[in-house]
This record gives C-alpha cells, structure tokens and sequence, in this order.
C-alpha cells in the first residue's frame, strides 16, 4: 500500500516544507483541472538547486520572488534542472537561469523538444494535426473548433536558455556531498529524468511516478505511428529493477509518498486493464479511437480532455496494432478503425483479475 508519510501537510505558499535532510518541498499554482505543481528545493553548500520551475505565469514568478526574498537564506540558486520539457517544468527555467545566472540541467531530447515546441508557431503543425484527428474519427467542425485553443505555449514558458547540460542515465550529480543518480524513464515525455539519492533513499520522480492520478502516455501528430506505451511499460518495469521498494517517493503533482514498487505494479496493471478493455469494445465490429474512449474512460470528458483522450487511446491501440493484437485499416473517409484479431481474447477476459474500477483522471 502507498504511505503518505506527511499526511494532510502541504507548503504554504510561496514558503518550503523540509522532507528530507536538506530537501524542501514548494508548490506553484496551475490554472487548469491539476490546479498545483510540487517543486524541490535541494540545498548545497554553496547554494540551491532548484527541480522543476512552474509554468511561466505571474502569480507563480510573483511566489518565486518571496522565496527568493524569504528562504534562501543569502545563499544563490546555483543550478536548475528540469525532469523534461513540458511547461508546468519547464516554464520559469530560462527565466530562473538567468536570474541567477545559473546553468539548466536536462535530457538532451527533452531539452529539444521543449525548444521545438515553444519556438515553433502552431500553424506548422497545423496539417498534420488535422489529417491525424481526421483519422481518429473527429469531424470538420470539431477539428476546427480544437485548432482554436491550439497553441500558447510560448505563454507559458519563458524563452529557454541557449546551452544547457546534458543529464544521460546513470549520471551522478553531487549536491551537498550526496550522490544524486539520474534515472531516465520514456512514455510521458521522451527522456524524462528522475533523481535518486541512495544514501538519502529518496526518489525525485518528476511525473514519471505519480499517487493517485496516471500520467498521460499520449500519441500527438507529430509521429503518429508512436508507441509510448511500450517505452512507459518498460521503465516501469525498469524502475522495478533499479529502485528501492520503501523509497520516499517526492513527485511533481500530488503529494510525497512511500509504496513505490505497489504503485509501478499499480500503474502497468492499470494499463494492462485499459489494453484489454480496447481489444473488447472492437471485438464485434470496426471502431474509430474516438468511439472507443468509453472503453478508456467511464465518464463524460470534456473538450479539452477529449484531445487528451484521444492521444491516450491512440498510445494504447498503436501498441496492440504493434503487437498484432488489434487490426487497423483506413476506410474510405480516412478514418482508422480497428479490429480484435487476438484468438486468446476470450480466455483473457475470462482471466480477468480485477473487475473494472473507474479510470483515473488524467494529468498533463
Ligand atoms: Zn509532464
């Protein structure tokens, strides 16, 4: 089971909560469902390294400016890193590094992704957006309402820095004489990057591992034919492997907990159960992925969480179609429907370990 070893506490704003020696806990607010990030503050002798930096917005810089005035106690924010590129991460990095003249530590593919899609303008992907959701089995109008509340990110992300360091799997950062070791995990962003410190057993898991809610393992327009899926089983399985099971877990939404080799099992059977539940729903006739989101998610979505949706249930049959379990052809309007091809289908839903649970809200 997960422990939640600081119960109901969480940091005031724009104030710390120490977890571990030496290791502080903030939160910056996000206007959206997932109202909060947590950030970690890791002091060094000769000053702080931040993780993770908030989405570029007022209120959040505004919170920043009363840690710098109130917590750092004379001592510099000597490094940033960020775990991968999405703008709840990302989003202060060039704004903190300059202000402090400090360096950004990132994933390489993070690092370029980020700078692909904060500096390119949402008409290029324009096309390839529409032709994909055509495929998914949305409609002219419904496109053309989604291309409205396409882009922003340059909103939310201050420009990132020019030059970066690189952090590679296995890489040990040294911070106040502990031994960091960075852990990459794949699926929710391209080359994630934890932390874990094995004299501290602490784990900073970014969104590779969250309690509570699931992680958006998506396929977006840009590579269609992706199989996410595949790469975000697998670093579970990974991490498994690699990670101690009584780790304090320190993760960028929700909140710190213990439990983490019960919640990478949690997370794969919870996937598991998502797979089996497409390859039922497509078994008697052809469906498009935007008719089988009710096999996914038992509950009205949203238009935004639609396209969320939509990316998650591509990630999950890419990886049957990939494995040979469902089949897909394009009928004459361009759309994708797919079919159960598996003959052990039957026995496995009769095998069936855990009746359906409602599934977990997604997060970004
Ligand atoms: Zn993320």
């Amino acid at each position: 089971m997960l422990d939640y070893p600081f119960g109901r506490q969480l940091p005031e704003p724009g104030k710390l909560l120490e977890v571990a020696s030496g290791i502080y806990w903030l939160r910056m607010p996000l206007p959206m469902a997932l109202d909060h990030i947590n950030l970690y503050l890791l002091e060094d002798s000769d000053g702080w390294w931040v993780v993770d930096t908030g989405m570029s917005l007022q209120p959040t810089q505004e919170l920043w400016q009363e840690i710098f005035a109130n917590q750092l106690q004379d001592k510099p924010i000597k490094a940033v890193v960020c775990t991968h590129w999405h703008p709840d991460h990302t989003g202060n990095a060039g704004w903190l590094c300059e202000r402090w003249n400090a360096p950004l530590y990132i994933s390489r593919t993070e690092y370029l992704t980020g700078m692909f899609y904060t500096r390119s303008d949402p008409e290029d992907l324009s096309a390839a957006s529409e032709q994909h959701q055509l495929r998914l089995g949305r409609r002219g109008e419904d496109i053309h309402a989604f291309r409205k509340t396409m882009g922003g990110l340059r909103d939310m992300v201050s420009p990132l820095p020019g030059s970066y360091r690189r952090l590679v799997d296995g890489a040990v950062l040294s911070i106040n004489g502990q031994r960091w070791r960075v852990v990459i995990g794949r699926g929710h962003s391209p080359e994630h990057a934890c932390l874990f410190s094995d004299s501290l057993n602490v784990l900073i898991s970014g969104d590779q591992v969250i309690p509570r809610i699931s992680s958006n393992i998506a396929v977006g327009p840009e590579e269609p034919e992706a199989n996410p899926l595949r790469e975000w089983l697998q670093s579970l399985e990974h991490f498994l492997d690699v990670l101690p099971a009584d780790a304090l877990v320190l993760p960028a939404h929700n909140v710190p907990f213990t439990g983490l080799h019960h919640r990478l099992r949690h997370l794969i059977e919870h996937h598991e159960d998502g797979l089996l539940s497409l390859e039922e729903a497509c078994v008697d006739q052809p469906r498009a992925a935007l008719e089988l989101l009710p096999a996914l998610f038992q509950r009205e979505l949203n238009e935004e969480q639609v396209n969320m949706a939509l990316g998650e249930c591509l990630a999950h049959l890419n990886y049957l179609v990939q494995r040979g379990q469902v089949a897909r052809h394009s009928d004459e309007a361009g759309v994708y429907r797919y079919r159960s091809v598996d003959d052990t289908l039957p026995l496995r839903l009769r095998q069936r370990k855990t009746p359906r649970d409602g599934r977990q809200p997604l997060q970004v």
